[in-house]
């Protein structure tokens, strides 16, 4: 089966026929054909966006009108759950019950952003006091305009939902372009939108190469805003193109997250979150808490339970029962694992545990989940972002050293801290150089919060208020009151 692209309410093939083949890594078949878009129909698809746009009737409803659809567009998510989540396995290779969390935390997306919607409705215009007593000023917030969202294949449909849902609370129009490696969703996310009532070309899916597909997007004059997540060397990409239009722009882009351990925690706990932070989703994950230093009390009996622990999960396709660990995502993204992994093995770091391919699967992307201790900090799997299940381990001795150490990166995406000490915690917190700070956890993410990166980590928040704001424009409207003259040129 081939899927279409979404362009203006109908499903069309790309200009030029081409497709391209959806692998499911955990067994290396082609599961499906989608489009394989070029200029020609980004050209196609903003046309119908800015169209959408500039003629209404979604930019022109209230808030609470687009809240209702968007309303309906989580009830029509929420309803196919188990389907989605599975068909997101096959595309990603996670493991079934994390796919069903993405489908619920995209739920919960659509829903949030219809309630900001309808408190956006809700809320009257800001008046700002002025120093001059004859002028009034009110700020009225207006949709940024026609987005172009552009997203990875870690999450495949909550990326998506991540811009889809606050740029249409805003009253925008969109053009998606999803993964190439993980395209399936999104376009269903296209089928939820029409089912649900969304305008024709308020919503256009197109799938495609990022540099066929993707390219063009990032160049389209008629682009007001655009939204990225993704590499770093993409997101550069992406803003030196925007900078020549001055088109406003958010990055999401990738981390080397630090967890500090301090001695005084429970090994338990330590030893849980560490393996939460590095192992679920395959370690495919832009905040997972890949350098991890531990202070040096408990250095070796937290190593040593961490191996133990990371010996039993198991790995395997990711739609059969109990598996904990799924496939990466594709043979480019395992070789480059495996890349690091020798890397790390030729670096003299300690090999803790795994280390190379799962044991016993013959066919599928399957690595081991690997530890390495005593990690040098000018290696490259210290310094760089490997989006695999590979956790590198230091130890440090004071509390200045370990925020020196976690500090020490280009990324500043998220970061983690545990003591039983809560004044240490939050000190340390105030201390790190990124976007989220988990106390005593690591990963739970919030659409309520904001979410993003300082340093080479992006630019601009998702999520919350400050996701809906990204898609907002503010306009001042100043009125001269008085009735006496301005009187400088007529006197
Ligand atoms: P990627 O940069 O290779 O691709 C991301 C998207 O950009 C894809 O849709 C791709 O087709 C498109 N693209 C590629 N070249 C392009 C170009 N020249 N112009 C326009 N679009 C182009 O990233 P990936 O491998 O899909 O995802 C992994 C990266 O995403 C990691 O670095 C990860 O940390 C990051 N990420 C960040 C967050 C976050 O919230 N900060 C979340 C998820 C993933």
């Amino acid at each position: 089966m081939i899927s279409k692209l979404l362009i203006n309410g109908s499903w069309v093939n790309a200009c030029s026929g081409e497709t391209l083949d959806v692998i499911d890594p955990a067994t290396e078949d082609v599961i499906h054909q989608v489009a394989s878009a070029g200029k020609e129909d980004i050209n196609v698809a903003v046309k119908a966006a800015r169209d959408a746009f500039d003629s209404g009737p979604w930019s022109e409803m209230n808030g609470a009108e687009r809240a209702v659809i968007l309303r309906k567009m989580a009830t029509e998510i929420e309803v196919r759950t188990n389907e989605l989540a599975g068909l997101e396995v096959l595309d990603n290779g996670k493991p079934l019950p994390e796919a069903v969390w993405d489908i619920e935390d995209t739920v919960a997306c659509f829903n949030f952003y219809a309630d900001l919607a309808d408190e956006f409705h809700n809320t009257p215009d800001e008046k700002i006091a002025l120093s001059d007593y004859r002028f009034t000023t009110r700020v009225v917030r207006e949709p940024v305009g026609v987005v172009g969202a552009i997203i990875p294949w870690n999450f495949p449909l909550l990326m998506a939902a991540w811009k889809v849902a606050p740029a249409l609370a805003a009253g925008c129009a969109v053009v998606l372009k999803p993964s190439e490696v993980t395209p399936i969703t999104a376009l269903e996310l296209g089928e939820v939108a029409q089912r649900a009532g969304l305008p024709d070309g308020v919503l256009n899916i197109v799938t495609g190469l990022g540099a066929n597909a993707g390219q063009p997007l990032s160049a389209h004059p008629d682009v007001d805003k655009l939204a990225f997540t993704g590499s770093v060397q993409t997101g550069s990409r992406i803003m030196q193109t925007a900078a020549r239009d001055i088109k406003n722009i958010s990055l999401e882009l990738g981390g080397k997250s630090p967890f500090v351990v301090f001695a005084d925690s429970d090994i338990k706990q330590a030893v849980e979150w560490i393996l939460f932070g590095i192992f679920w989703n395959q370690g495919e994950v832009c905040s997972a808490t890949s350098r991890v230093l531990i202070e040096d009390g408990i250095y070796e009996p937290v190593i040593e339970r961490l191996k133990e622990e990371a010996q039993k999960i198991t790995i395997g396709n990711g739609m059969h029962d109990d598996i904990l660990l799924g496939p990466l995502v594709n043979k480019s993204q395992y070789d480059k694992v495996l890349g690091f992994i020798e890397q790390g093995k030729r670096s003299g770091a300690r090999l803790v545990t795994g280390g190379g391919p799962a044991k016993g699967l013959d066919k599928g992307y399957f690595l081991e989940p690997t530890i390495f201790a005593d990690v040098e900090e000018n290696s490259s799997i210290w310094r760089e972002e490997i989006f695999g299940p590979v956790v590198c381990i230091k130890s440090f001795s004071t509390e200045e050293e370990a925020v020196k150490l976690a500090n020490d990166s280009e990324f500043g995406l998220a970061a983690a801290v545990m003591s039983k000490d809560d004044d240490r915690c939050d000190r340390v917190a105030s201390a790190l150089r990124a976007g989220i700070v988990w106390i005593n956890c690591s990963q739970p993410t919030f659409v309520e919060g904001p979410w993003g990166g300082y340093k080479k980590s992006g630019i601009g928040r998702e999520l919350g208020r400050w996701g809906f704001e990204n898609y907002l424009e503010e306009k001042q409207i100043t009125r001269y009151n008085s009735e006496e003259p301005w009187g400088w040129y007529v006197k």
